[in-house]
């Protein structure tokens, strides 16, 4: 990608694309996940419009956090529970509850803090042994444990597609749709289906996603070495 088009006007485009919402109509939220990127290249993203900032680690989101909570503040790695003190109440929606232990966990803590923590119940859609998320036969059975905890609401679900051909991630991406208009149907308070990234989230749009979380196509891209 080339960086001379800027920041700035790669998120002018994307809202503009997204101004039309999804392919059922509905509004769509375009997250800005901010791993590796300087608290600038953040700023930047914020000032051209950008008004939902994701992070994947705890610890960059506790660096960086004066100029990720300029915008609504999202957590959408993999969390542990030591580290919990730095995103539960501090994050307007953790996407990664993969584990009836860590919504447990936030719970208790978002309890203590005397606030609810939004949540989505991260699911793995492709059945990668590599990857979080409940097992889409598991998943409706875990809301229904979270529904009886104080300190968290579930918004909704996330989950990151596997790689593969067109055919596959389509059926993937409905069978996330159908879940979640399961869920939507019993409680209204289910709102967001997380899903997409730069690579397929015009696919996922197609498809029902209603939040997609972009780095590269903010961006451009990622440098694992470079130090922030
Ligand atoms: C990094 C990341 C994204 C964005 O990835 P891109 O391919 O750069 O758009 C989205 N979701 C999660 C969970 C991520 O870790």
């Amino acid at each position: 990608m080339n960086d001379a088009i800027g920041i700035e006007a790669r998120v002018r485009t994307l809202l503009k694309e997204l101004e039309g919402g999804n392919a059922f109509g509905e509004p769509v939220t375009l997250v800005a996940a901010t791993k590796t990127r300087t608290q600038d290249e953040i700023a930047r993203a914020i000032a051209a419009g950008i008004t939902d900032v994701g992070e994947n680690r705890a610890q960059e989101l506790r660096d960086k956090y004066d100029v990720l909570s300029l915008a609504r503040v999202h957590f959408i790695g993999r969390l542990q529970t030591n580290k919990l003190k730095y995103v539960v109440g501090k994050t307007a929606l953790i996407h990664s509850v993969d584990s009836d232990e860590l919504a447990a966990a936030i719970s208790r803590m978002a309890d203590r803090m005397g606030c609810v923590q939004d949540v989505l119940l991260e699911v793995n859609i492709g059945g990668e042994s590599a990857k979080g998320g409940y097992a889409p036969a598991r998943v409706l059975d875990a809301w229904a444990a979270a529904g009886k905890l104080k300190g968290i609401h579930v918004r909704g679900l996330m989950t990151v597609l596997p790689q593969s051909d067109e055919e596959t991630l389509a059926r993937l991406a409905d069978r996330m749709r159908a879940l979640f208009d399961v869920m939507r149907r019993e409680d209204e308070r289910v709102t967001f289906l997380s899903m997409g990234m730069s690579e397929d989230h015009s696919l996922c749009l197609a498809h029902g996603s209603n939040m997609i979380r972009l780095g590269t196509a903010i961006f451009g891209p990622r440098t694992y070495a470079q130090k922030n």
